[in-house]
């Protein structure tokens, strides 16, 4: 049975977190001089003198109706970036332990891997994005801690089936990351539902795509109660401001806002999808279950050039790992779409 205090590294194990005054005094008071705080004010109109509540359960609250888990399940961070880099920190040694990627596929698990000096297995993805569940198998070893899949993954935009990723659930006895960064745009169910069936769980999803938020800075991690209260433990204490935290509280009340421009995104996909695959200087367009599209041109840096020239930047992925002579592809305004696709129909 997957347990994980089991998998945690012992010094996180073993660690006693930073007590806050917060933390020590939970009680009524009317006068407050227990955080060196600044009681007089602060020279902004709103003041933000008193530090933000470092667990953020007004936010917790309202995300636990949102998405049906319990706020014991649910973790905050500024940015994804945050959970990423503290599940390394939780649960892998340096240069003891290891983590397998599926590329191509977001840079960040790599990147905070190397950080961490965290040895990272790479097991490409077949031709059609999906994971080689043979080669996984031979990739994991007895030290093997993560699985990080992305999906729907940057950069093919495509979901991963699945019953691959439940396959994966069953049979690894380490942590499953699902990065669902761009869950709102699929077709397919979030396994933030699945949290009671698998211990080893752990979705990912973020304020900064569906919601608009790129800028607040507030990523979410859903999993298990031990395990989000390790990354509790080992979290900076107050890593969400307040002006965050306010902004974020006021952002969740508008769901029907923020679906509106989920349908309008989709639709505008699909339209985008049906136009660069007519256009002669593409080669194939890969299904997207994300805001953005994976093109294959016929000469993708000659594309990319043109379009830079035109004043518009797309993403050059020509390099990556199966993405021979292909960018990726934010879809923008209906406008911004237009502008795009008359200059890449003009492209000669
Ligand atoms: C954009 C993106 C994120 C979001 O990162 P934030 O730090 O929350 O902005 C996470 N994962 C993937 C795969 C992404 O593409």
């Amino acid at each position: 049975m997957f347990n994980p205090d089991n998998l945690v590294r012992n010094n996180i194990r073993n660690l006693k977190p930073y007590s806050s005054a917060r933390d020590e005094f939970k009680g009524e008071a009317n006068i407050f001089l227990d955080a060196n705080e600044n009681s007089l004010g602060s020279p902004l109109l709103k003041w933000y003198n008193r530090y933000p509540d470092p667990m953020q359960w007004k936010i917790k609250e309202k995300l636990s109706v949102i998405k049906q888990v319990p706020v014991d399940q649910i973790f905050l961070g500024n940015g994804s970036d945050e959970p990423i880099d503290l599940l390394f920190r939780c649960f892998c040694e340096p240069s003891v332990d290891e983590v397998i990627v599926f590329p191509p596929t977001y840079g960040m698990y790599e990147v905070s891997a190397n950080i961490n000096n965290v040895h990272l297995s790479k097991v490409p993805l077949t031709r059609e994005f999906q994971l080689d569940l043979e080669a996984l198998e031979l990739a994991i070893k007895p030290n093997t801690k993560i699985i990080w899949i992305c999906s729907p993954n940057n950069p093919s935009g495509n979901s991963i089936d699945r019953q691959d990723i439940e396959m994966v659930l069953n049979n690894f006895d380490g942590l499953v990351v699902v990065d669902e960064a761009y869950i709102n745009f699929s077709r397919q169910k979030s396994f933030v539902g699945d949290l009671a069936d698998y211990p080893n769980l752990v979705v990912l999803q973020t304020l900064s795509k569906a919601w608009g938020l790129a800028g607040l800075r507030m990523g979410m991690a859903f999993a298990s109660p031990a395990i989000v209260a390790y990354l509790n433990k080992a979290k900076p204490p107050y890593n969400i401001s307040e002006p965050v935290q306010e902004l974020a509280l006021k952002a969740l009340d508008e769901i029907g806002q923020v679906n509106d421009m989920i349908l309008q995104l989709v639709a505008s996909r699909k339209l985008m999808e049906e136009e660069l695959t007519r256009a002669s200087s593409v080669v194939r367009v890969f299904p997207s279950d994300a805001n953005f599209l994976l093109v294959e041109f016929t000469d993708a840096r000659a594309m990319y050039d043109y379009l830079v020239a035109k004043g518009i930047v797309v993403r050059d992925r020509s390099n990556v790992l199966l993405c021979d002579n292909c960018l990726r592809i934010t879809v923008g305004t209906e406008l911004e779409n237009q502008h795009l696709m008359q200059a890449i129909n003009s492209f000669q």
